[in-house]
């Protein structure tokens, strides 16, 4: 979301806490603490004593208000109710008064005041004692208003306690957001247009039984329109847009954000069929128990609400509850259970012809120069998110406008480009010379992938930054694999080692690589080798270190239950593995040189390749593949 940049804080979090911690020693220490406690013990003595040490010559000073008298000794005497020595004391002048009193004081020289009965309520005073109290509204003020900001911003963005307070059905609306907005995203949208159709006639569907999903995860990263597309679902379908944000509850009192929660659905369910969108839903939804620091109860509380929230649904209600994150993989895994988020949607980053079509999208109302080329732009910005589209083209009419131009000129995007690409813009976004060999990596991948009789068939291939990783060869197993086939297996290593040999091959030299090519190979060769006895040399002998899944990458640790020379048999074997598919998928490489330019080329060119693209490409296959591919 943009907005959400305005509302974050300059400061870091824990400095508030300290703060108004700080601002609460205060305030309790001058309504409590220090009005019971003044500097000096002052005592009431009966009025004969106190006319006693004035004819002793004892006291220095004497105030007089009313019938109130206060009084001051010269030196600490035993005073008091249990003698203790004191300087200070308070008496009362009897109601019918003492003649003798002023004529003794001014014999023994006592400083005499005599203060108006109302003396007290002097303004100063007054303003000592209405000093905490004043600090007191100040503190709660800043409370309200910082509690208003976060619980209001979700809903209507003004930020008002009041507008929380109310039903959140009244700020909610339909949004004016439809798929024709969504630039690209074509996976995306297919798998959310569905939902369109039940929002639209929930009778029909429940007429015929039909299951519809409860909770759709959207993931992606950060500006690649999950929010725009939510809003688009309720767009298209006319419901309304219920929404919140995770980021939302991290800092509001306990139990603010569960019973927001509450509300919310509450809303939402009365004004079915209706959307409930929650962004960031890892800041809530982050696996409980391990939150640094300690328990974050309002956290949990939050996400506890969610699910009862999802749980709650009979099923008939006619609400559809999506949510985004960007960190799928720190969410609790009790939000991913069936009944819960269990439909999931990824959104990648824009490739060239999709940051195409945002560019159309966002530059529909923006005059532009004759020079302007969209798709030039496209081709200039790889990793871009769309709202790093939607703001480079922002940018460019602001800067149009301070050169005092009537539209917005190719000179104008490419300056802003620049400008972006080396601030503020995501890291992620590739430099042309990285990008060359990315495309190479990437194309070595699917060049070995796509001519080797038993690897998985070619799904789709990218450059395009996903996630921490560059770039991305996807294949897909055609069959769900139980059990593995060694030729298989070998297979998988040389794709596996394929994007390093291209490099090699094509630029002459290897890189730090886009992934964690080698580290995979590795895992993989151990276990053919460890557990599944595919080499000559170790022969069908358990092995291995741990418990290890290869590709699930888990362990569990083991003691090692077999001798040094094992060992060593097991590192060589691997090694032997290894270097066998790194030689194989060199061959290939070097037999089909040419069509790995040709792919490299295609790739530099329009960013991701689906499984016909590939094949034009690289041509005709063996007769086995291409029936594989055909699946
Ligand atoms: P996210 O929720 O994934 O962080 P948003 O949906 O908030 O991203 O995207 C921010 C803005 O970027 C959107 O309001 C929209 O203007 C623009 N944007 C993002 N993706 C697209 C797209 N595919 N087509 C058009 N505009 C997009
Ligand atoms: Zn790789």
């Amino acid at each position: 979301m943009d907005q959400k940049t305005e509302q974050r804080n300059p400061y870091p979090g824990w400095l508030r806490y300290v703060l108004i911690g700080i601002a609460m020693a205060f305030l309790y220490y001058w309504v409590f603490v220090q009005p019971m406690q003044p500097r000096e013990p002052v005592y009431e003595i009966p009025y004969s004593q106190f006319k006693t040490l004035v004819n002793q010559g004892s006291v220095s000073e004497v105030r007089l208000t009313g019938l109130e008298i206060e009084g001051t000794l010269l030196t600490p005497q035993p005073i008091g109710p249990r003698q203790q020595k004191a300087k200070l004391f308070r008496t009362r002048l009897p109601s019918f008064g003492d003649e003798t009193l002023i004529p003794a004081l001014e014999a023994q020289k006592v400083k005499l005041f005599i203060e108006d009965e109302r003396g007290k309520g002097t303004a100063v005073t007054l303003l000592v004692g209405l000093l905490p109290w004043v600090l007191i509204g100040v503190f709660f003020y800043f409370v309200y208003k910082r509690a208003s900001k976060t619980l209001g911003g979700g809903l209507g963005g003004s930020g008002e306690l009041k507008k929380f307070l109310e039903s959140p059905a009244k700020t909610a609306g339909i949004p004016n957001v439809t798929f024709a907005d969504v630039a690209g995203q074509d996976n995306a949208k297919r798998e959310v247009i569905e939902l369109v159709e039940f929002l639209k006639d929930p009778e029909h569907f429940r007429k015929l039984g039909a299951e519809v999903p409860r909770g759709v995860l959207l993931m992606g990263a950060p500006g690649t329109g999950k929010t725009l597309l939510a809003k688009a679902l309720a767009g298209e379908a006319g419901v309304p847009f219920f929404s919140i944000s995770g980021s939302e509850f991290i800092e509001v009192f306990v139990g603010v954000g569960a019973s927001r929660v509450r509300k919310l659905f509450a809303a939402a369910k009365k004004n079915a069929p209706s959307i409930v969108f929650i962004d960031e839903l890892d800041s809530v939804g982050r696996t409980r128990g391990t939150g640094l620091g300690g328990g974050h109860d309002e956290r949990e509380q939050t996400l506890n609400q969610i699910l009862a929230e999802l749980d709650g649904f009979t099923g008939r209600e006619e609400v559809i509850v999506l949510a985004a994150t960007n960190r799928p993989d720190v969410l609790d895994p009790a939000l991913l259970r069936p009944g819960r988020f269990d439909r999931h949607v990824t959104l990648e980053l824009p490739d060239r012809k999709d940051r195409e079509a945002i560019l159309k999208v966002h530059t529909k109302n923006v005059p532009l120069a004759d020079d302007v080329a969209l798709d030039k732009i496209a081709a200039g910005t790889p990793g871009f998110s769309g709202a790093d589209i939607k703001n480079l083209v922002n940018e460019a009419a602001m800067l149009a406008a301070r050169n005092k131009r009537e539209k917005v000129a190719m000179q104008d995007f490419d300056e802003t480009r620049d400008k972006l690409l080396m601030g503020t813009v995501r890291t992620l976004a590739i430099q042309p010379d990285e990008r060359h060999r990315l495309a190479v990596h990437e194309a070595g991948h699917t060049v070995v992938a796509y001519y080797l009789p038993n690897a998985d068939p070619l799904y789709k291939v990218s450059i395009i930054p996903r996630g921490r990783s560059l770039g991305g060869t996807q294949q897909l197993p055609e069959v769900e694999r139980h059990t593995l086939p060694e030729e298989y297996l070998r297979d998988r290593l040389a794709v596996i080692l394929g994007g390093r040999n291209a490099e090699k091959e094509l630029l002459g030299s290897v890189s730090s690589g886009a992934d964690d090519d080698i580290s995979k190979a590795t895992t993989l060769a151990r276990a053919m080798v460890s557990r599944w006895g595919m080499s000559d040399e170790v022969g069908p002998v358990d092995l291995r270190e741990s418990e290890e899944h290869p590709f699930l990458g888990r362990e569990i640790a083991q003691p090692r239950r077999y001798s040094e020379h094992s060992a060593h048999e097991v590192d060589n074997a691997v090694r032997k593995l290894i270097l066998d598919a790194e030689q194989r998928a060199l061959e290939i490489i070097k037999q089909h040189r040419t069509q790995l330019n040709t792919l490299v080329a295609e790739l530099e060119e329009k960013e991701t390749l689906d499984r016909p693209h590939i094949e034009k490409c690289l041509g005709a296959v063996t007769a086995n593949k291409l029936e594989k591919i055909s699946l």
